[in-house]
């Protein structure tokens, strides 16, 4: 019998063989979860131009060099620059320009003073008694939402709106700010009760992404963060590599689906759904999933058909039992051995092989072997094929009881991971037996004891593949 392959080694020879599937253009709204085919670079800086990290007053720093609270500085207000709305005049000195959060940095100003560190003060006498009435420009600003406020900017931001008019402050601090001011809220004076260096306040052009640089690179799997990154970028669609195609097929008399009566010594199929599920996990798309009773006629044709997908993955039938008759079919169908059989527990009896382009895993039928085997080479595997990073989520632990074992192939421990204040501790789940497919249900991690290793005591480093939402939907 041909010898056990160590794990790294058949993950090596796997992907080996991988073929990258070739680059489609989506929409970047449907391109959640695929793979760059290409590297995202950003055209223009971002931000585009300099503009304002906070509400407040866009003002010259030298202007306002001496200004207090005990001792503010009046600027005269002549403009607005609000998100999505330049100001049309530039600042020169003693004025400011109201800014809102995100709106260009009008010409001439160099700094932004937060609105809370100015109070808003009339340019004439208006209070009964004839004194300057500062009001709190909180207020001002509550008053003026209609017009400077987020849905202000909502509202007129559209493009094509061409029945916008100048917001007028309608909210009932409108009538708050004292002073008579002009719809736009821009007449008047502000005092300025801090100051600013120049710079304060004032996010630049490109903070964020340079132009031409590279926001993100061929092979990244798209996420929210990702999507929000391309699109901030104007990428849409998107060049994407094609979801290699999944044929999944399950292999024994014994299997009955959910919904149909049980007969006598037939059991439920459970690798149908885990394995379609994990491949769709790792990006792949199910194209189909079969079933062939232990026969080798019907075999070979479930067989055939399967392997004209881009990955064939066979649960079942691939051991040395009488009636196992996966790997003759695939001899007979030209796929090519390139190992049978892995030291690993659960999972030992695994068969890999190709036939032209087409990748093709026999996996132990199992419910356990069965995930174990694919986390471990099918899915490094349809990563690799998207262009992804193939790593594993690895991590070192300490094991939390100690285990042992023989020297004859490596196990793959499901535990339950827990951290304490030295780190991660591994503790093995107490059902480790390849049918008990529940213990997958607790399992966040596996504990990979290596081949050689008789054994391990309790507080022993042990590496950790981590079974997380990425590789197990949960
Ligand atoms: P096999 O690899 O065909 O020898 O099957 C090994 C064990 O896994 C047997 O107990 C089978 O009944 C069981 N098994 C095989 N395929 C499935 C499946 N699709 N769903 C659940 N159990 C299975
Ligand atoms: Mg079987």
């Amino acid at each position: 019998m041909a010898k056990a392959i160590e794990i790294e080694a058949a993950r090596r020879e796997v992907l080996a063989r991988v073929r990258l599937m070739a680059a489609e253009e989506v929409a970047l709204a449907e391109a959640l979860g695929r793979r760059l085919a290409a590297d995202a670079v950003a055209e223009a800086p971002f931000p585009p131009f300099d503009n304002s990290a906070m509400d407040g007053f866009a003002v010259r720093a030298a202007d306002v060099a001496g200004a207090s609270a005990d001792s503010p500085v009046a600027l005269t207000i002549v403009d607005e620059s609000r998100a999505g709305h330049p100001a049309a005049s530039a600042l020169g000195a003693g004025q400011a320009i109201a800014i809102s959060t995100g709106a260009m940095l009008p010409a001439g100003a160099d700094a932004v003073v937060r609105v809370e560190d100015t109070a808003r003060g009339s340019a004439t006498p208006s209070g009964p008694t004839g004194a300057e009435t500062a009001v709190p420009v909180e207020d001002t600003v509550r008053g003026s939402a209609t017009a400077t406020g987020p849905l202000g900017a909502n509202a007129v931001a559209r493009a094509g709106d061409t029945t916008r008019s100048p917001a007028t402050p309608t909210g009932p601090g409108g009538a708050d700010a004292g002073p008579p001011r002009s719809p736009a809220g821009t007449a008047g004076r502000v005092l300025i009760r801090a100051a600013v260096a120049a710079g304060a306040n004032v996010r630049r052009a490109g903070d964020d992404i340079s132009a031409g640089e590279a926001v993100l690179r061929a092979g990244a799997e798209l996420g929210a963060a990702e999507l929000g990154a391309l699109a901030t970028i104007g990428l849409d669609p998107v060049p994407v590599r094609r979801r290699p195609r999944v044929a999944v097929l399950t292999s024994g008399d014994e299997l009955t689906p959910p919904g149909r009566p049980l007969g006598p010594g037939a059991i439920r199929d459970s690798n149908s759904r885990t394995v379609a599920a994990l491949a769709r996990l790792a990006g792949a798309e199910v194209v189909s999933v079969d079933w062939t009773p232990d026969e080798p006629e019907a075999t070979r044709a479930a067989l055939g058909r399967a392997l004209e997908a881009d990955v064939a993955i066979v649960c079942g039938g691939i051991s040395v039992g009488e009636h196992d008759h996966v790997k003759a079919a695939l001899a007979e169908l030209g796929a090519e051995e390139v190992f049978w059989r892995v030291a690993l527990k659960p999972g030992g009896p695994t068969w890999f092989g190709t036939r032209g382009e087409t990748l093709a895993f026999g996996l132990p039928g199992n419910p356990v072997s069965v995930m174990v085997t694919f986390l471990t080479f099918a899915r490094p595997a349809l990563i690799a094929m998207a262009g992804g990073e193939p790593a594993s989520r690895r991590t070192t632990a300490r094991l939390g009881a100690a285990y042992e074992k023989p020297t004859d192939r490596a196990h793959a421990v499901r535990c339950r991971l827990e951290l304490d204040e030295r780190g991660w501790v591994a503790w093995p789940l107490p059902r480790q037996g390849s049918h008990v497919l529940t213990s997958m249900l607790t399992a966040d991690a596996l504990a990979l004891v290596p081949t050689a290793c008789a054994g391990l005591a309790a507080g022993d480093t042990v590496d950790v593949e981590i079974l997380d939402r990425a590789s197990m939907g949960r």
